[in-house]
């Protein structure tokens, strides 16, 4: 272990220990990502409460340790590289839903799952799309995860983010919401959020999150380590990604452990005890490269690959050991139009759901 290191290590833990937080060393993205890849972690800092967090990255920051923030992995293909900078995992920072007539208050820790079913029962309705998109409320806000007719941004009021340790309130309407992206900045950690939703018949919610996962279910592999949709739809395009890489006759092409899904071919699923990464982002190359080649059209990720060593053209996130923490995805700074193109749980969200014509699938 180099002096650099070391001394990261003692400053780390000493921040930990003073802010009576989890700092875990050992752990493998394997174990904290859908798809179950990923190679090692220094060090994985785990905060319960947003004022802990703050302050952890407040202090981090000070002692210029670079650090990343992570949900429940489920749009992350982390590399099979030794990644040496700490993990901020918010999974556990779960908090208490607080209910003011039509606004719910909600930590970034809270599941997205669980947040829909939990809403639906009260009668509110504006997510109820959202209920099969595993994963935590701050991974949702970060890249305003959206599916059939609904995006988290659009009903959220206010957001709480990390300012120089405090936890401060950032108005919905400042923030930019677009297809899987925001315009949130690097190094913004989300600590929580109000949504403002719309009362309605409880049953009547209930029938629609049933019904957007019939869809799910007959439209994506499930059981399956997945990251969902690998790549975005494009937005000149007239047929949505799934399709095109259908058409090329990619459904069920391995490398290694890696499989272009037989259910959906815009997802990629991995298989066996010692999956690798390197196997996910061959064989998601290799369908860009026919994709571009073939109809012309450059797929983005909408996955974010996060690399070890360098910076890379999708996953443009530093991780210098000692440094400050850059976390978003360099190709989704582009700001797609909205297309037609495909309009299922990997498309844009902005149709109603319950506009069947519009609410097709891949
Ligand atoms: C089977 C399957 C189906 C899916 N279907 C959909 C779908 O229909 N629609 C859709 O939009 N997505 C879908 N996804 C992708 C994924 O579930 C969503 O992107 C989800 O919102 C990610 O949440 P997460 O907590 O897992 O985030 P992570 O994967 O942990 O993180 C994603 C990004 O958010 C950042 N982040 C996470 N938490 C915070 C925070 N608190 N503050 C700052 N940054 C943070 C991370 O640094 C990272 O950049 C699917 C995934 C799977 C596996």
């Amino acid at each position: 272990m180099t002096e650099e290191l070391r001394k990261r290590d003692e400053a780390l833990e000493e921040i930990a220990n003073r802010l009576g937080i989890t700092a875990e060393r050992g752990k493998r993205f394997a174990e904290l990502t859908s798809l179950r890849v990923g190679g090692s972690i220094d060090w994985v800092i785990s905060p319960t409460t947003e004022e802990q967090a703050a302050a952890i990255v407040f202090e981090l920051e000070k002692a210029g340790i670079g650090w990343r923030p992570l949900g429940s992995g489920s749009n992350v293909l982390a590399d099979d590289g030794d990644h040496h900078y700490v993990v901020l995992s918010l999974s556990e920072m779960k908090g208490e839903l607080t209910f003011d007539g039509e606004r719910v208050s909600v930590s970034a820790g809270y599941s997205l799952p669980r947040l829909c079913i939990d809403v639906a029962r009260k009668g509110l309705s504006g997510i109820e799309g959202l209920g099969g998109i595993p994963g935590t409320v701050g991974g949702a806000l970060w890249m305003n995860a959206g599916a059939y007719g609904h995006e988290i941004g659009i009903v959220t009021e206010a957001v709480r983010v990390a300012r120089d340790g405090r936890v401060v309130d950032v108005p919905g309407t400042s923030i930019t919401w677009n297809y899987r992206h925001t315009s949130f900045k690097d190094g913004e950690l989300l600590l929580g959020a109000t949504l403002h939703l719309k009362t309605d018949d409880p049953d009547a919610i209930k029938a629609r999150m049933d019904d957007a996962k019939a869809r799910r279910l007959a439209s994506q592999p499930h059981g399956s380590r997945s990251a969902g949709c690998f790549f975005k739809n494009p937005p000149a395009s007239t047929i949505g990604t799934g399709k095109m890489i259908d058409e090329l006759g990619m459904k069920g092409t391995r490398r290694g452990s890696a499989v272009v899904s037989p259910v959906h071919a815009n997802f990629i699923v991995t298989e066996g005890e010692n999956a690798r990464a390197e196997d996910a982002l061959a064989l998601a190359e290799e369908i860009r490269e026919r994709v571009k080649r073939e109809q012309g059209i450059e797929l983005e990720y909408e996955v974010e690959l996060w690399r070890a060593n360098q910076p890379s053209a999708e996953g443009d996130h530093v991780t210098s050991v000692l440094g400050p923490q850059a976390s978003s995805p360099a190709a989704s700074q582009s700001d797609p139009l909205i297309t037609r193109a495909s309009e299922d749980a990997c498309g844009p969200s902005t149709d109603s759901p319950a506009d069947d014509s519009r609410a097709k699938e891949e």
